[in-house]
C-alpha cells in the first residue's frame, strides 16, 4: 500500500482555480473523507490523483515516488465514482475480470482473483449475471470488486454511494469500510455528505473554492471547527456574536458568557441545555421556546433568543417535561463553547 501526497497543487480552468493550492497527506492504509460543497474541487483533486487531470504547478507523490511522468494505467489506483459504468453485455465476472485481462494476467490466476474479489463483496454467487440483473446497491459492489480486483496501492471513490436511497446507502458504508479494512488499503472518499464523512473516515479535510480549509481527524473538527463555514458544514451549529471583555463575551441582550475572548463563538445543538427555571451556570440566555419536535429517540426544540432561531436538540425522555411553548433558558458547560475567527 502507499501514503498518497499532494502538495501545492494548482489546477486553473480559465479564471476560476479549481485547485488553488492544495497540500495533503493521505495516510498509508487510512480512510481519508473529502468534503465540500459541489464544486469545491474534490473530483479536480481525485482526478489529479489518479492522473486524469495535470496540475498547472504542484506534485502528486504515491508511495515516495512522485508521479508527474507516470500515466494513469501505470499508477495502480483503483477508482469508483458514482455513475459506475459497469459494462451492460459482460457478465458480473467478466466486468470485474476487464482489467486483469488489460494487464494480460493470465486465465487462471485470474479467475482466481476474480472470484476472490468477488468474494470479498459477498457477490461471490452472482458471477454469471449481468448487470441489468442485480439491484443497486449489488452493481456498486460489483464497481469496488472491479476497481480492487487489480490490487491497487490507492482506492479513489468519488461519490460511490451518491446515488443509493438512504437505507441502502448506510449498509454500502459498512459494507466498504469492512472491505477497505480487510484489505488496508489507502482510500480517498469523497461525499458532499457530511455524516458519511464522519462515520467511515479515519481523517477527514473540507474543501471551499479549490482550497482545503481545514483537515484532521473527524472529531477533532467537529469539536473544534475554527471557523464558521466548517461550524455550520459539518453538523449544526448555532452562532452567537458579542463584545469581548475582561470577564467573556457580552451578548447583545446583556449577558456575560464566561471563559471566552473570542468575538465570534457558537455552541453544538446537543451541547445545549433546555430548562424552565433558571440554571445556576454563567452561560446562560433568556429565549422563547418557539416549537419542540419529535423525532424518536431524540427531539429538537426550536428557540427564539433575541430574534435568531436556536436549535436544541437533547434526549426525547429529557425534553417531555417541558411546555410546547413559553419563556425558557438554554445554558452549556464552558468548555462546549467552540471559539471561531471572527
Ligand atoms: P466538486 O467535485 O467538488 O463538485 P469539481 O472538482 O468537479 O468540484 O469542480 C471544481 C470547479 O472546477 C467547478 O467550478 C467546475 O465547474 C470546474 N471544472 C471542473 N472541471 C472542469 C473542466 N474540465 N473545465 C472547466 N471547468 C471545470
Ligand atoms: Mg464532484
Amino acid at each position: 500500500m502507499a501514503e498518497v501526497r499532494v502538495e501545492k497543487l494548482i489546477k486553473s480552468y480559465g479564471a476560476l482555480k479549481a485547485l488553488n493550492d492544495v497540500s495533503l497527506t493521505f495516510p498509508d492504509g487510512g480512510f481519508f473523507g473529502l468534503l465540500g460543497p459541489s464544486g469545491s474541487g474534490k473530483t479536480t483533486l481525485l482526478r489529479a490523483i489518479a492522473g486524469f487531470v495535470i496540475p498547472d504547478t504542484g506534485r502528486v507523490i504515491i508511495g515516495e515516488q512522485p508521479v508527474e511522468n507516470v500515466p494513469v494505467e501505470h499508477r495502480e489506483i483503483g477508482m469508483v465514482f458514482q455513475n459506475y459504468a459497469l459494462f451492460p453485455n459482460m457478465s458480473v465476472a467478466d466486468n470485474v475480470a476487464f482489467g486483469l485481462e488489460v494487464r494480460k494476467v493470465p486465465s487462471a490466476d485470474r479467475k482466481k482473483r476474480v472470484a476472490e474479489a468477488l468474494e470479498l463483496v459477498q457477490l461471490g454467487h452472482l458471477g454469471e449475471r449481468k448487470p441489468h440483473q442485480l439491484s443497486g446497491g449489488q452493481r456498486q459492489r460489483v464497481a469496488m470488486a472491479r476497481a480492487i480486483v487489480t490490487q491497487p496501492r490507492v482506492l479513489l471513490l468519488d461519490e460511490p454511494l451518491s446515488a443509493l436511497d438512504k437505507a441502502l446507502r448506510v449498509d454500502m458504508q459498512i459494507e466498504l469500510k469492512r472491505i477497505q479494512r480487510e484489505i488496508g488499503i489507502t482510500t480517498i472518499f469523497v461525499t458532499h455528505d457530511q455524516e458519511e464523512a464522519l462515520t467511515l473516515s479515519d481523517q477527514i479535510g473540507i474543501l471551499k473554492d479549490g482550497r482545503v480549509i481545514r483537515h484532521g481527524p473527524p472529531r477533532a473538527v467537529y469539536d473544534d471547527p475554527r471557523d464558521e463555514f466548517t461550524a455550520r458544514f459539518l453538523g449544526e451549529a448555532n452562532l452567537f456574536t458579542g463584545t469581548p471583555e475582561d470577564g467573556g463575551l457580552r451578548l447583545r441582550d446583556g449577558s456575560l458568557i464566561a471563559g471566552t475572548k473570542a468575538e465570534k463563538i457558537a455552541v453544538r445543538p446537543e451541547n445545549l441545555e433546555i430548562s424552565e427555571t433558571e440554571p445556576n451556570t454563567p452561560n446562560r440566555l433568556k429565549a422563547q421556546l418557539v416549537q419542540r419536535v419529535f423525532g424518536g429517540a431524540m427531539g429538537t426544540c426550536i428557540i427564539n433568543w433575541q430574534g435568531e432561531t436556536i436549535k436544541v436538540i437533547g434526549r426525547d425522555k429529557d425534553l417531555q417535561g417541558l411546555s410546547d411553548t413559553g419563556p425558557v433558558w438554554i445554558s452549556w458547560a464552558a468548555e462546549r463553547t467552540v471559539e471561531l475567527q471572527a
